[in-house]
Order: structure tokens, then C-alpha cells, then sequence
């Protein structure tokens, strides 16, 4: 009998897991569901406008999506149009994909400020994203940011905050953002770490890239890598990954120029302070000394210091992911979960790969056993939406989209145009005017 899997999130993590399905069981039937009507998940919606590179992973997701026994239902969301018991009712397996997409707060006094944001809000508006289209997170009074966090989403930010229309010409950057950027004069990218230059998660690629920015030069005072080295006890490649940073950090000028993008260490955010309900200053507090407190001015305070999961409603929480053995969900059976639902807000593409083909092999063992009953898969899917009124994005439909974006992309010399809001993105899909 063929055996019938839904994937719960179509990011790189459902995808890996459909790929690693298609191959354990070619007769099986595969709907990829997504609350978007677009697929792709963080690899359209969180990585970088301007790294393209990074996306063509989507080429590779998309030939998956043309196999016949995988089906794309976007516009769904699992929790509000159809329950996760409704799907164990329907399909063999399930398989909860669904990233983590809550931005952690600060937990400090003034978070609450106009102007102070989280990276996942902030990073959806530029990317197009149409739950962050009435954002609006920039005014042109603004000057000075701080980004907080030592990982490659703050030095995202501030690159994309740093860089020049001209310099994001050939990025998908979305045209809201980007006018709003162009309408700044800011002076200052202050990048506040917690904790010490060697124990930044920087790459060294996006280090880098930080000096070949046209308007900003990168700076850090240089006392803070006077006698730092990268840890012997740390694995060779981590030591590596370090010990290029710091040599990276020791290039960036320490002179005073005009619009800097400064590197700030053992910075610990104690308080934001506002004028008229706007961020105005940055309070820290120096992690080796706490009793060293100071402010420095920040009108924009965007917060890159992790994610946590949003579950589909009911399943268990633990230490902030799904709970779970092996990939098998605790609190519901013929359940697994995978990617940054399963293990929290870390790893990059690459990294779910593995995971995910890991938990497929778990799931193909159990599926090995003969079913209690015959589930009614993706036809009682069908079923149950229409009889909801819910309107589907099909790959079909998808295409429309990806097609009309492509297209004005075209026109402007720019790999896509997206469309930003959800009426816009159903228009295109469903070939209305
Ligand atoms: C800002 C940012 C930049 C990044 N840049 C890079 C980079 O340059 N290179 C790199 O290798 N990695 C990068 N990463 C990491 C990479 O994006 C993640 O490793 C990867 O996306 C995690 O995959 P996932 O499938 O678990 O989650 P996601 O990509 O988040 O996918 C989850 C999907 O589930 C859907 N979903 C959520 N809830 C529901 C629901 N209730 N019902 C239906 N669907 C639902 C979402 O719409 C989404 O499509 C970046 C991450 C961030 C946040």
C-alpha cells in the first residue's frame, strides 16, 4: 500500500526530508505544506538579499517539486486552517518542519521603543516577506544603529544597512526596504557583542566583506585584540574559523572616518532609553566589569540574538524546541521533527541536510511495520480544505508567482522583483488582475 507523508514546512529542512523521501519510497505521496504561499522558507525570507549565491539552493528544492508523487500546498497554516490531529487522522507520517520564527526578546528595560526591532521582523521586511510589509521600521531621522549579536545574521543586517543602492543593485532586496534604506543618513553601524572577539560566530567570508563596503569603513578598537588568540582547546576547524576573524579584525582600520561600521566587544545591552517613545540611546555594561556601564546613541536598535520555535498549537516544548526522541514527537505519535524545530536557531543550510536525512531513515523503519488502518492522505486533505474554504497555492500557482516576479526582475536587471503583501502574492497566483 502506498504510504502517505505530509511535511509541515517547506524551508530547507522539509525539503531535505522530501528529497530523502522520494528516493526511500517512490511510491509514496509527498504534500509539502507551508502557511506561505510560497515555498523555500528561510532561503527566501532570511538569507541576505545580496547573497544570490546562497539561494540557488532553491533550484535544487525546486526539482523536487516536480515530481509527481510531491505536491506543494502553500497557504496553509497548520494550527488555524488545519490541525495537526487533523493530518495525523490523514497521512502515515507527518513531519514538522516549521523552523523557529519568534525573534527572542532582550528581557530589558525600553525594548518596547519605536525603533528597536527584531532580526526576524527586520530581515522579513527587506526580504519581502508579506507578514513584515507594513514594518515600516525606518525613519530619515535616524543615524545611528546598533545591532546586537556576535553571528552572521547581525553582520547581514548591517551590511544591508551599510550598503549602497548601487551596491545592491543585483540583489532581490525588496523595493519598500530599499528606498527606505536609501532615504538614510546614518553615520554609525555599532555590531555589540556580549562576549569577546574570539568567541564571535562570525564567518570569515561575511567578515570579510565588511571591508569592501563602499560607503562604511569597518573598525574595532584594537585594544580589545591586544594578546587574543584563538583557543587551543577548540577543534582544529573552529580554531581556524577563529584565528581568521581575529586577523580579520586586526585589517579593519581603527582610524575615524566619516560613516563607520563598528565592531564593539563585551557589550552587554542593560537598558535602551527614548525621547517621545523613540529609541534614542543604548545602554551596555562591560561583561568582564559590570559595574563599567555606558550609553552611546542608537535610534535604530535591531536585535539579532536568536529564535524561538512556533509549533503548530498543542505539541510539547522542551528547552526550546519540540520535544522529542530521536526525531520522534513525544506527545504525538507517527510525528517527527526536523531542522531548526527540532534542534533550535542553529546550523545553516547544509546542516538540515544531514538531519533531515537522518530522520527520514527513522521514519522509513517505522513505516516498515503495516498500518493499523488505511489513512485517507492527501485526497482527504483535498477534502477537508474545500470544505473549509480554503483557497491553496498549488506548485501551479507557485510558478504564476515566480514567474511574474522573475519577469519584472528582468525589466530592472535584478534576479527577481518580490511580491510583498499577501494580496499581491494571491493575485499573482491565482492569475487575477
Ligand atoms: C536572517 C537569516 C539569515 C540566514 N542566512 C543564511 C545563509 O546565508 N546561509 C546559510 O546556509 N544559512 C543561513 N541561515 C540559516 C538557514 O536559513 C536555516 O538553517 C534554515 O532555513 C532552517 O531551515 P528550516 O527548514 O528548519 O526552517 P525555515 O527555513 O524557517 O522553514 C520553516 C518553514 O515552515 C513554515 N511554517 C512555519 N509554521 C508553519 C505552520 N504552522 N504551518 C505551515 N507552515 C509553517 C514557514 O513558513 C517556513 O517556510 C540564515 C538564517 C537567518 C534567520
Amino acid at each position: 500500500m502506498s504510504r502517505s507523508i505530509a511535511v509541515i514546512g517547506a524551508g530547507p529542512s522539509g525539503f531535505y526530508a522530501v528529497d530523502g523521501l522520494v528516493r526511500a519510497l517512490p511510491d509514496a505521496r509527498i504534500d509539502i505544506i507551508d502557511r506561505l504561499p510560497c515555498p523555500y522558507g528561510l532561503v527566501r525570507y532570511g538569507v541576505a538579499p545580496d547573497h544570490q549565491g546562497t539561494k540557488a539552493v532553491q533550484r535544487q528544492f525546486e526539482r523536487l517539486l516536480a515530481k509527481p508523487i510531491v505536491r506543494f500546498i502553500g497557504n496553509v497554516e497548520v494550527g488555524r486552517d488545519v490541525a495537526i490531529a487533523d493530518l495525523a487522522a490523514l497521512y502515515d507520517a507527518l513531519i514538522i518542519a516549521t523552523g523557529c520564527s519568534r525573534d527572542r526578546r532582550l528581557g530589558i528595560p525600553g525594548e518596547d521603543l519605536a525603533g528597536v526591532v527584531g532580526s526576524g521582523a527586520f530581515v522579513g521586511w527587506y526580504n519581502g516577506h508579506p507578514d513584515f510589509a507594513e514594518l515600516d521600521p525606518l525613519r530619515p531621522d535616524m543615524h545611528t544603529v546598533a545591532v546586537i549579536g556576535a553571528g552572521n545574521v547581525a553582520i547581514d543586517v548591517a551590511r544591508v544597512l551599510a550598503k549602497t543602492a548601487d551596491e545592491m543593485v543585483k540583489s532581490d532586496i525588496a523595493p519598500h526596504a530599499a528606498a527606505a534604506i536609501a532615504g538614510l543618513d546614518l553615520t554609525e553601524i555599532s555590531l555589540v557583542a556580549r562576549r569577546g572577539p574570539a568567541d564571535a560566530n562570525f564567518t570569515g567570508n561575511e567578515l570579510a566583506e565588511m571591508s569592501r563596503l563602499a560607503a562604511f569603513q569597518a573598525t574595532v578598537q584594537s585594544e580589545v585584540l591586544d594578546g587574543v588568540t584563538a583557543p587551543d582547546s577548540d577543534p582544529a576547524p573552529e580554531r581556524m574559523r577563529k584565528a581568521k576573524n581575529l586577523e580579520l579584525l586586526r585589517s579593519f582600520a581603527a582610524a575615524d572616518t566619516p560613516r563607520r561600521l563598528r565592531f564593539q566587544f563585551w557589550g552587554m545591552p542593560v537598558a535602551l532609553h527614548g525621547v517621545d517613545g523613540k529609541v534614542r540611546e543604548l545602554e551596555l555594561a562591560d561583561t568582564r566589569h559590570p559595574e563599567r556601564r555606558w550609553r552611546q546613541p542608537a535610534d535604530l536598535v535591531v536585535t539579532c540574538i536568536g529564535y524561538d520555535p512556533s509549533p503548530p498549537v498543542g505539541l510539547l516544548l522542551e528547552r526550546g524546541h519540540i520535544a522529542h526522541d530521536d526525531g520522534r514527537v513525544r506527545d504525538l505519535p507517527g510525528a517527527y521533527v526536523v531542522g531548526w524545530a527540532k534542534r533550535g536557531p542553529t546550523g545553516v543550510i547544509p546542516t538540515n541536510r544531514a538531519d533531515s536525512l537522518a530522520l527520514v531513515k527513522v521514519v522509513v523503519d517505522d513505516l516498515a511495520a503495516p498500518p493499523a488502518s488505511e489513512k485517507a492522505g492527501p485526497g482527504g486533505l483535498d477534502a477537508l480544505l474545500s470544505a473549509r474554504g480554503v483557497r491553496i497555492v498549488d506548485s501551479a500557482a507557485w510558478r504564476r508567482i515566480e514567474t511574474a516576479e522573475n519577469a519584472a526582475g528582468q525589466a530592472e536587471g535584478r534576479p527577481r522583483v518580490k511580491l510583498g503583501t499577501w494580496r499581491l502574492l494571491e493575485q499573482a497566483a491565482h492569475g487575477e488582475p
